[in-house]
């Protein structure tokens, strides 16, 4: 492994010594992802490591600096509080790991920099399931229970959770450089973010900055319309919380989409609906503003053609994210092309299901068990009769296979219900480990695979009024 981030600048990867658990326990371990790592460790490493017992190989823990907007508001001095960047590996693909919730950082002014077991089994949950959807996101690698309780309502159990991520270059990286004046600095963290995300960019100067905003603009719309796709609400998609990957990052507030609702909103923070379901792609661009904003600091040009340069890049956003708005939607209707008729049809659609509070997931599961000749396997709602045989008419002239491919892909039968999270996660802390989770994990999985399902899975919030998520540390 190696430190990536050690010569951005002074003080943007700050060495800090980790808190020392005072006993530890695996409690979850993502085997696949350990192995698509190709790091050598003993077992006795691996928890060591995962623990924040000991640093990796010489690398001393880091906690990294950003800035951010936090619901609008420009916040300077963000960084990981309650987190550490142990390094990054050097196999085939490259990934960050970092651990949440080793303790207390420069960045964490007040916070205990400590993390609860239940958010930490959320993390490991939710980031497995949307993985599985095929949704670009960071991974969680492992849980780990440290001997230590953390205050929160009152007293519970802490944990550590080791991240994997592509990168962590936030938004609020390029913002936090920008607020500096760091030119040459950012000019190291495009290069580097360039190297890990987007080699395919071979110009030079403000086409190349250019370039690389119009990538990160691409990758934020394919993230926004796979959540919009699966039904899954970020809930705090803060500029910190938006890396120029395009993975997901950061699931304290997140929920599902149940009763279909584009101004759906469970974040107990969110009073205004800011990062609602529906809001999100207004959100992604809003982020990419504020990164075009920052990369004026390494343009070239006078500021007014620099400006314009990238505003350029930004006035595209909304056209290209139309286009794959569309395309999503074919595909979750089995439509292989849109024509202009079809927005009546997928909006009398939407309409129907707001009106009568249809669950998103189970509406188009039971769609697409129709077209997959799987009838039976999930209940059509009523109030959806005389829209099916509009539906069906259209569907009628593509071919039956083709039709079945796209919403098999397009539609997952299986989605992380609210519900059954905080089961898994009460589930940890009665028990220390989750029978329900043992029986979830594999469906999981595989959303897509249309089998018959115990109810449990599917089943949505028998209390849908109360849900409430918060940004849980
Ligand atoms: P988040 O809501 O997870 O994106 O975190 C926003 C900011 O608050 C980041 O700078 C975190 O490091 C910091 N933070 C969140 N929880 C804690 C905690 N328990 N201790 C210290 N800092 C924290
Ligand atoms: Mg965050």
């Amino acid at each position: 492994m190696q430190n990536d981030y050690a010569t951005i600048t002074e003080g943007f990867a700050v060495d800090y010594p980790m808190a020392q658990p005072s006993s530890v326990k695996l409690v979850l371990f993502n085997k696949e992802l350990f192995e698509k790592l190709e790091l050598n460790w003993t077992e006795k490493e691996t928890v060591s490591y995962l623990s924040g017992s000991s640093c990796v190989g010489g690398i001393s823990a880091s906690a990294l600096a950003y800035s951010g907007h936090q619901f609008g508001h420009f916040n300077p001095t963000l960084g990981d509080g309650r987190a550490h960047y142990l390094g990054t590996t050097q196999g085939k693909d490259i990934f960050d790991l970092q651990l949440k919730g080793s303790g207390a950082t420069p960045f964490s002014r007040g916070g205990d920099g400590l993390c609860a077991l239940g958010p930490a089994v959320r993390e490991f949950v939710m980031s497995q399931a949307i993985q599985s959807l095929g949704v670009k996101t960071t991974e969680c690698l492992s849980v780990i229970t440290t001997g230590n309780d953390v205050y929160r309502q009152g007293y519970v159990p802490g944990a550590v959770v080791c991240r994997v991520a592509s990168s962590h270059i936030r938004v609020g990286s390029f913002q936090y450089l920008a607020l500096q004046q760091e030119k040459s600095g950012m000019e190291r963290l495009l290069e580097l973010a360039i190297k890990r995300h987007y080699p395919q960019i071979q110009s030079q100067g403000d086409d190349r900055v250019c370039d690389f905003l119009k990538h990160v603009c691409n990758t934020q719309i394919s993230l926004i319309i796979d959540w919009l796709r699966v039904g899954f609400i970020h809930g705090v998609m803060n500029t910190d919380n938006c890396l120029v990957s395009g993975e997901t990052i950061d699931f304290g507030p997140c929920a599902m989409l149940e009763a279909f609702d584009f101004n759906a909103v469970f974040s107990s923070i969110d009073k205004q609906g800011r990062y609602a379901f529906g809001q999100q792609p207004n959100i992604a661009h809003w982020n990419c503003a504020r990164l075009a904003e920052s990369l004026m600091l390494i343009m070239e040009d006078d500021e007014e053609q620099a400006l314009a340069k990238l505003t350029d890049v930004l006035n595209d956003f909304s056209k290209y994210f139309n286009e794959a708005y569309h395309i999503m939607w074919a595909q979750k209707l089995g439509l292989p092309d849109w024509r202009d008729s079809d927005n009546e049809l997928l909006s009398e659609l939407l309409v129907l299901m707001k009106n009568h509070q249809l669950d998103y997931t189970n509406t188009f599961a039971a769609l697409t068990s129709l077209a997959i000749n799987k009838e039976g396997l999930f209940t059509l709602p009523a109030g959806l009769n005389e829209w099916l045989v509009k539906w069906k008419k259209r569907i009628s002239e593509f071919d039956a296979a083709e039709v079945a491919t796209l919403m098999s892909k397009a539609n997952p039968a299986i989605v992380p219900r609210n519900e059954l999270v905080e089961k898994v996660i009460e589930e940890f802390y009665e028990k220390g480990h989750s029978p329900l989770l043992n029986k979830w994990l594999p469906l999981l999985k595989n959303p897509y695979d249309y089998q018959e399902y115990d109810l449990v899975f599917t089943a949505r919030h028998s209390k849908p009024e109360t849900y409430q998520t918060f940004c849980g540390t």
